[in-house]
């Protein structure tokens, strides 16, 4: 018998445990094909039987080889309990379950390098929103408003608004003139599909997401507007008309900007946006991170690198303040696109997020056309688990905080307030939106809810979470193209766009009640809540 050695991890200590049953098995070899993490194999098992056929006992031992489905036992090719196995699985011979007891957490730092993981923040799982409901309907004073028939704006700014005395307007001959620049607005939809880059996602999932973009806005009219993420874009759609729908991200390792700017010449319309990444919610104080598993050639390409994991910095370089920020990208970036096109900054939910935006509501040149604030709860392609878990800062309460700073100055909604992070995590989108617009965002954007909606098979409770390995089961975050055709373009693009047709509806069927025919901003008396603290945090009503 083998010694036994406590150290060596064991099934036991995995944190998805393969349950199998081999009387249903017929060694098609389905689930073994599907594992993309190489956490199962076929393999052959001994049996051994002592038989007796006679009259008389006559015992007889059997034995016998039998082929099996294994689970490894090994560190590195953990199972995530994506279940791939079980969906390909026509016996259902086979399934992951979780492990209660699992070790792993303690046994998989090899070779002394810290745990990495993709997907979500995996400790927060009481959400704020989750205690707040709408709670001043309109009836007998204000009847409240019919959101079958009603007219409704549903339109958020991006861009920098001036009040209407800062407009340089004049009259001279009887005609309305503008006598000088103003800063680009545009209205788009309160909902923006947040950064997600071209080589954190696969083509196929980006370009499902750039697809549902164009159906919104020439089929259903519904101006919603894609943010590129931090790695370029491809060239086609920088030439093409459908530019007009992207906001261009620009972060700290500047990846894809060569490409932009050698193809700035050749753009035929401008694009909605551009939004410089100081930081991301999910990890926040941490850069970007593209494992060279998922550089793929079309992403060295794009982004101009040999095949290297690529690290941005945590942050830009050569910026002190944030008041130099504002200066030095916001004057170049603006000055790029001729001051025609609206730039927004992104930074994570913080103690000290108030600051930054009142020290943007400052801005002397009136060219910061957005703050764009990152929870704790968003998504990552790639991150350390210790940051992912144990940093970062929820965005609720310091949306609400950005929004009463600018309150008090009499300057709410001149820099549009844009909140993320975790927003339609519980399923609903659209209540969380409405409550973070009531709270004084002007809008809000969504990144890991598309990804639910073209197939990802994640959670909040540590099911896969494998993005930033470029084995995504689903095709989603991978650049293997045995994988990434794994992933429908048009069912991924179709899913998006039937959420965001139902997501308008339900917004109408928010703010009909409380009477309101555009975005309630600020409109913190419609919510209501059972938490104290909460109330008291928010200054919104507390009922019981
Ligand atoms: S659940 Fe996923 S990772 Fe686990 S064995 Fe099945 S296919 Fe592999
Ligand atoms: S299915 Fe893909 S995108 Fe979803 S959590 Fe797993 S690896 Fe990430």
């Amino acid at each position: 018998m083998e010694t036994v050695r406590t150290q060596d991890a064991t099934f036991n200590d995995l944190p998805w445990k393969i349950e199998y049953l081999p009387e249903r098995c017929t060694m098609c070899g389905s689930c073994v094909a599907a594992c993309t993490f190489k956490a199962i194999e076929a393999g052959v098992e001994r049996r051994s039987i002592t038989i007796s056929t006679g009259h008389q006992p006559e015992p007889n031992q059997q034995h016998k080889a039998i082929p099996v489905i294994k689970q490894r036992n090994s560190i590195t090719n953990t199972c995530v309990g994506c279940g791939m196995c079980e969906k390909v699985c026509p016996n259902r011979a086979i399934k992951p379950i979780r492990n209660a007891d699992s070790r792993v957490n303690m046994l998989a730092r090899i070779g002394g390098s810290p745990i990495k993981r993709g997907g979500r923040n995996n400790l927060t799982k009481e959400r704020t929103l989750d205690k707040i409901v709408i709670g001043r309907i309109s009836q007998m004073t204000d009847p409240s408003l019919d959101s079958e028939r009603h007219t409704f704006d549903i339109l958020a700014p991006f861009g920098r608004v001036l009040l209407p005395g800062e407009l340089p307007l004049s009259v001279s001959d009887g005609e309305l003139r503008l006598n000088e620049w103003t800063p680009p607005v545009h209205w788009i939809y309160p909902v923006i599909f947040s950064d997600m880059s071209i080589g954190a996602l696969s083509t196929r999932a980006w370009e499902a997401i750039s697809l549902a973009t164009a159906f919104l806005n020439e089929r259903h009219h519904i101006p919603v507007r894609m943010s590129s993420g931090e790695g370029g874009m491809p060239v086609q759609l920088l030439k093409s008309e459908q530019l007009k729908y992207m906001i261009m991200q620009i972060a700290s390792g500047h990846f894809g900007w060569n490409r932009i700017i050698k193809a700035l010449p050749h753009m035929k319309v401008d694009p909605a946006g551009i939004l410089i990444k100081i930081g991301q919610g999910a990890k926040p104080g941490d850069g970007g991170l593209l494992p060279a598993a998922k550089v793929a050639e079309h992403i060295q390409a794009i982004r101009g690198v040999p095949k290297a994991d690529l690290m941005s910095p945590p942050n830009h370089q050569g910026l002190y303040s944030i008041e130099e920020s504002v200066q030095k990208m916001h004057m170049s970036l603006n000055a790029a696109f001729k001051f025609r096109v609206p730039v927004a900054i992104k930074c994570a939910a913080s103690a000290t997020s108030v600051s930054v935006y009142n020290n943007l509501l400052r801005d002397p040149y009136r060219i910061c056309g957005g703050f764009f604030l990152d929870g704790i709860q968003g998504g990552t392609g790639a991150a350390n688990e210790v940051s992912l878990d144990h940093t970062g800062h929820p965005v609720v309460s310091k949306v609400r905080e950005c929004y009463l700073a600018a309150v008090k100055q009499g300057r709410q909604g001149q820099i549009p307030l844009w909140a993320g992070g975790g927003l339609g995590l519980t399923g609903n989108a659209a209540a969380d939106a409405f409550k973070m617009i009531c709270l004084g965002a002007n809008g809000v954007f969504m990144g890991k809810l598309l990804i639910q909606l073209c197939g990802c098979v994640g959670n909040e409770e540590g099911r896969c979470n494998a993005c930033n390995t470029g084995y995504c089961p689903t095709g989603i975050c991978t650049q293997d193209p045995r994988l990434v055709r794994r992933l429908d373009v048009d069912k991924a693009a179709q899913n998006i766009v039937d959420y965001m047709l139902a997501l308008d509806s339900e917004l109408r069927k928010l703010m009909a009640p409380i009477g309101n025919s555009s975005l309630p901003v600020g409109r913190s008396d419609a919510l209501v809540t059972t938490d104290k603290a909460i109330a008291d945090k928010l200054a919104i009503q507390y009922a019981c």
